[in-house]
């Protein structure tokens, strides 16, 4: 990059990475998967350093990949062509809570953890949690509108977003901080840059709601004998246990890798098959009474463990968020995460295996997920990183299903591929219009969320 100096002047000679071994886990993605090569990283320490790193960069047309946590799935965060990285890792500061309002403040670096603590020291909590919270941070989970373990109760990210700051492409800031919780004042750009993946603007600041504590908490882990039978529990349970906060999906070959990976004991030692639902019900008072009187009128549950103290209950979730950690220690994985209706998830769960296996007999499929959202992630490993006819199959599936390519990690690099699956081509023009509008020189994140266009 010819315009190193500029970048040095903006941020100071220690904010300037260009050596291959600092700039490594910048260029790496979370699953091994996506590297790209030697490059510069920028990590501005204010909104303005930031800005005027982005004018820098659009004077010389130096493409930018912002970047948060880098814990995204999709390849959306690296330079994978020696794009510049915009670090927003040092943008880490957290406005004291707004207590009457419910609101908090943060800038896009902070982690999720950090804000979920300052939201709890308020006697608030902020109703986005992932099992990313250490490093995901608020910008990048606005990029890619994250969803989460708490959608199902609060929403995803978009719903807690009330106001923004953010840099454009040329350079200029534009904000709508402080954010009023009601403001029908035009198009709402905070929603707008929600889910864009870094291809519109870099988001430096973000006003976000808050939702009342549920500090009462109680979990079961449930198995039963068909995906069938959870699914339809699932259900159940969203209309008979209105204190629901989560219902989460795995099966038995994930419950094995994760015990096997994590030396952990198996909750239910004599099951060998299954499908389990980890629920979870929150509430200002103790709910276990209602958990156990929705979990009783179940159909269909095989075993079941209930957690009432918190340290049988993180012992319960580590059963499902080691998942990721799990799988990843077998080798990068592809990961599709999908979303179908509800009623279609047992139809996906049971042919996905085989349309894998049709096409990479050695590859090894894992399946999780959010269970009364319809969300799977479907996780391959066993495969090259470039081969995608996996990807290519299971995605035309689950379009048949009815489902999304995409239900919660967006479309990053990844899937850009498949956008037709899930958009029209009304639709995508209108994107592409979009992206043409906010960055006509395509500097910002060129290789993610739009395939390329047909010469
Ligand atoms: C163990 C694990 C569990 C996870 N669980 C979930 C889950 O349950 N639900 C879920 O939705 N995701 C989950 N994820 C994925 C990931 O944590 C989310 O996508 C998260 O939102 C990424 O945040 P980040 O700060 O790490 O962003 P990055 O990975 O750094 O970036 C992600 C995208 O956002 C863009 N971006 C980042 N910061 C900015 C910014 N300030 N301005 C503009 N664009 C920006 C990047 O260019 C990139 O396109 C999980 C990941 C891991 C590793």
């Amino acid at each position: 990059v010819n315009d190193r100096a500029r970048l040095t002047e903006i941020v100071g000679p220690a904010n300037v990475l260009a050596d291959d071994d600092m700039t490594a886990g910048y260029r790496q993605d979370w699953t091994g998967r996506f590297l790209g090569p030697s490059t510069v990283v920028v990590r501005p320490g204010t909104t303005d350093e930031a800005a005027a790193v982005i004018k820098a960069c659009a004077e010389t047309s130096t493409p930018v990949v912002p970047q948060g946590g880098n814990t995204g799935l999709v390849g959306g965060s690296v330079p994978l062509s020696g794009e510049v990285v915009l670090s927003l890792t040092r943008l880490n500061r957290i406005e004291p809570v707004d207590a009457a309002g419910g609101q908090v403040t943060a800038d896009a670096g902070a982690a999720i953890a950090a804000v979920q603590h300052a939201a709890a020291q308020a006697g608030w909590a902020y109703g986005v949690d992932l099992a990313s919270r250490d490093s995901a941070t608020v910008g990048g989970t606005i990029a890619t509108n994250a969803g989460g373990l708490r959608v199902l109760r609060y929403g995803d990210t978009r719903a807690q977003l009330v106001g923004i700051e953010a840099v454009l492409a040329n350079g200029d800031i534009v904000t709508s901080l402080p954010a009023l919780f009601r403001n029908n004042t035009g198009y709402h750009l905070p929603s707008l840059l929600c889910g864009s993946e870094g291809t519109l603007a870099v988001i430096t600041k973000a006003r976000l709601r808050l939702v009342p504590p549920a500090p009462h908490k109680s979990a079961a882990l449930l198995r039963f004998a068909t995906t069938d039978d959870a699914a339809a529990a699932a259900g159940q349970l969203r209309r008979g246990l209105a204190s629901l906060a989560a219902v989460e999906f795995f099966l038995q070959a994930g419950l094995d890798l994760v015990c096997e990976t994590f030396a952990l004991a198996h909750p239910f030692a004599a099951a060998t098959e299954g499908a389990y639902l980890l629920v979870e019900a929150a509430s200002d008072r103790d709910p276990i009474e209602h958990l156990a009187a929705a979990v009783n009128a179940l159909d269909g549950v095989a075993d079941v463990a209930v957690a009432t103290d918190s340290h049988t209950r993180a012992a319960l979730w580590r059963y499902r968020e080691l998942h990721t950690e799990s799988i990843n220690h077998v080798g990068p994985p592809h990961k599709l995460d999908v979303a179908v209706p509800v009623a279609a998830l047992a139809e996906l769960v049971a042919r996905v295996p085989g349309v894998v296996h049709a096409i990479a007999p050695t590859a090894k499929t894992w399946l999780f997920g959010h269970a009364a959202d319809g969300n799977v992630h479907i996780n391959v490993t066993g495969l090259d990183p470039d081969d995608d006819r996996v990807d290519d199959a299971v995605f035309r599936l689950v379009a048949d299903l009815g489902g999304s390519i995409s239900a919660e990690h967006g479309i990053g690099t990844a899937k850009r591929r498949w956008l037709p699956l899930a958009r029209t081509p009304a639709e995508i023009a209108a994107f592409r219009a979009l992206k043409r509008a906010f960055d006509p020189a395509g500097i910002l994140n060129p290789h993610v969320l739009l395939p390329d266009e047909r010469r």
